[in-house]
C-alpha cells in the first residue's frame, strides 16, 4: 500500500483534465474494454501508459509478438493523459554534474544521447502512425526564478550544451523578456532547442490506436487484482478474468502498488504533481503580462513551477506538492496554485480556472530511472520512475523493453543510470516522512 488516498487510484473515475474535454474518443474496437473469461498471450502488460503502450505497439509492430496490455483506467487513465506535455530531458533528479559523478562522464553521455534519442522518438512515432500529437513550441526555457539561480543555467548550459552537445543557448532577462515573457520570477533562461510540448492525451490514445492497428489487444478497465505465478506461467487476474502469459511487463510507474507488484512498490516514491487551467486569455491580457511565447517553461524551483500557454490561449500552470492526496488538500493545492499563478504574473492575478487536477509522477532512492528484469524471475521486466520527465523517457522506455525481449537485446544496452531495479527504500512505510523533508528542505531552499 501507499500512504496515499484512496481516491488518486479509483481508476473509474476521470481526471478531471483539460485534456479530456480536449480529445476525441479513441477510435472503436481499441479497447477490447474489460478483460473476461480466460486468455493467453506471450507477453503481458500491465499499465496502458506511453510506457505499456509503446512496448505494446513496439512488440505487436516491430517483432510480431503476441502481447495484451491490462490497464485499470481508461487507456492512458495514469500520468500519461494527464502531464503537462512537456517533451524534455533529462528523466533524472540527480542533476547533470551529480550523473557525471556516479557514472562517470561516458555514461552520463549515453544517457543523454539515449533521452534526445527519445525525444526524437515522439515525433517519429507521431509522424509514422499518424498521431495528431499538437506539438508546440521551437524549444523549452528553463527560467531562473531568482537572480542566483542564474549561475546554475550556465554550468547547464555548459553541461548539457558543451559536454553533451544539446543544442541550447543562455538567455539573459532582457533577452527572455524581448522573445518570451516577464515576470517577478524571471532572471534570464536556458533555451533547450530540442524540447517542445505537445498534447499528452491525444498522444496517449494516439499510441493506443497504433498499438492496436498492429495488433497488440488492449484492456481498459482491467485492474489486476492478484499475479501468480504457476509453473513457467504468469496469471494476471482481474475481476472479469485471468490473463496468462510466459512474459509480464510492469508499466505502472507511481500507481505501482503492492499487493499486486510489493517488490517494486517498496523501491519508488509517488510523489504528487498538480496543475491548473485557465479560461482562454485574451489578446490584452496576454499583453499585460508581455506573454509572446509558444515555448512550455519550467522555473529553477526545486519544487517546480512549470507552465505553458496552450494552442486555445489557456495558461497551464503547475507544481508538485501535497503529501496526502486527501480530497480537501486537493482543493488546498489549487488555491494555492492559483495564489502563485497570480504572484508569478501578477497581470493575471483574478483570471478564473476552469481546471484542477493531479496524478503521480514516480521517483526513485537512486534519483534516476528502471528498465531491467527482477533479480528473482527474468521473464518479469520494468521500466518506470521518469521523475516526472516522461513524456519521451516513457515511450523510448517502452521501446527498449520490446527491443529487449523481442529481439534479445542485452540490458547492457541501456545506459547505466536507468540499468537494473533500484534500491529498496530503508523502512518503505517511512515515505511520506521522508518525502515531507525533503519537501520541506527545498521548500526552505526556494525561498
Ligand atoms: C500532473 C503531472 C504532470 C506531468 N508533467 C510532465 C511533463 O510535462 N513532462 C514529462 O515529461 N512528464 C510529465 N509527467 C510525468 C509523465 O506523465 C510520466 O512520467 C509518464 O506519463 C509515465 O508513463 P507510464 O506509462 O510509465 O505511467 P502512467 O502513465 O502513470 O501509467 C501507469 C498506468 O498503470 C496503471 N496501473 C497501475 N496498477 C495497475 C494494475 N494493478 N492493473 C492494471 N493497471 C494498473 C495505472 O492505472 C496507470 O494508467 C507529469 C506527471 C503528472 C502526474
Amino acid at each position: 500500500m501507499t500512504w496515499y488516498h484512496e481516491s488518486l487510484y479509483d481508476a473509474s473515475s476521470p481526471a478531471g483534465s483539460f485534456w479530456e474535454d480536449d480529445t476525441p474518443p479513441l477510435a472503436a474496437g481499441v479497447d477490447l474494454g474489460p478483460l473476461a473469461g480466460d486468455a493467453q498471450c506471450d507477453v503481458a502488460i500491465i499499465g496502458g501508459g506511453y510506457t505499456g503502450l509503446s512496448a505494446a505497439l513496439h512488440l505487436a509492430r516491430d517483432h510480431h509478438v503476441d502481447v495484451r496490455l491490462l490497464e485499470s483506467g481508461p487507456l492512458g487513465w495514469g500520468a500519461s493523459g494527464r502531464n503537462g506535455g512537456f517533451c524534455s530531458l533529462p528523466p533524472s533528479s540527480l542533476g547533470l554534474s551529480g550523473l557525471i559523478r556516479r557514472y562517470g562522464e561516458a555514461e552520463a553521455r549515453r544517457f543523454i544521447s539515449s533521452q534526445v534519442d527519445a525525444i526524437e522518438l515522439v515525433r517519429s512515432l507521431a509522424h509514422d502512425e499518424g498521431i495528431d500529437f499538437r506539438p508546440q513550441g521551437d524549444g523549452t526555457l528553463h527560467v531562473a526564478h531568482s537572480p542566483s539561480r542564474f549561475a546554475a543555467l550556465e554550468e547547464e548550459r555548459d553541461l548539457l550544451g558543451g559536454k553533451f552537445g544539446v543544442p541550447v543557448a543562455l538567455l539573459s532577462r532582457a533577452e527572455v523578456a524581448e522573445t518570451s515573457y516577464d515576470s517577478t520570477e524571471q532572471f534570464g533562461a536556458l533555451l533547450n532547442k530540442i524540447s517542445f510540448g505537445l498534447h499528452p492525451l491525444r498522444f496517449a490514445r494516439g499510441l493506443a490506436e497504433a498499438a492496436a492497428r498492429r495488433g497488440a489487444k488492449l484492456h481498459g478497465n482491467s485492474h489486476v487484482e492478484r499475479w501468480e505465478k504457476r509453473g513457467s506461467e504468469h496469471h494476471l487476474v482481474t475481476r472479469g478474468g485471468t490473463l496468462r502469459a510466459r512474459r509480464v511487463i510492469v508499466a505502472t510507474n507511481g500507481f505501482t502498488r503492492a499487493p499486486v507488484n510489493r517488490m517494486l512498490a517498496d523501491r519508488l516514491m509517488p510523489v504528487l504533481s498538480n496543475i491548473i487551467v485557465t479560461r482562454p486569455l485574451t489578446d490584452d491580457e496576454l499583453a499585460a503580462q508581455g506573454w509572446k511565447t509558444e515555448r512550455p517553461c519550467s522555473n529553477t524551483r526545486n519544487l517546480l513551477f512549470y507552465y505553458r500557454l496552450l494552442p486555445d490561449r489557456r495558461f497551464l500552470f503547475g507544481a508538485r506538492g501535497d503529501l496526502t492526496g486527501k480530497p480537501q488538500d486537493g482543493l488546498r493545492m489549487r488555491a494555492l496554485l492559483e495564489r502563485r499563478l497570480g504572484e508569478v504574473f501578477t497581470a493575471w492575478r483574478n483570471i478564473p480556472t476552469t481546471h484542477y487536477w493531479r496524478g503521480f509522477v514516480c521517483m526513485t532512492g537512486r534519483l534516476t530511472p528502471a528498465i531491467g528484469q527482477m533479480p528473482d524471475d527474468p521473464t518479469v521486466s520494468f521500466g518506470l520512475a521518469y521523475h516526472g520527465d516522461g513524456v519521451s523517457a516513457a515511450p523510448w522506455s517502452g521501446k527498449m523493453l520490446a527491443d529487449m525481449i523481442g529481439a534479445g537485446m542485452p540490458l547492457s544496452e541501456i545506459p547505466e543510470p536507468f540499468r537494473g531495479i533500484p534500491p529498496r527504500i530503508p523502512f518503505p512505510s517511512l515515505r511520506r516522512w521522508y518525502l515531507g523533508a525533503a519537501l520541506g528542505y527545498y521548500w526552505l531552499q526556494d525561498k
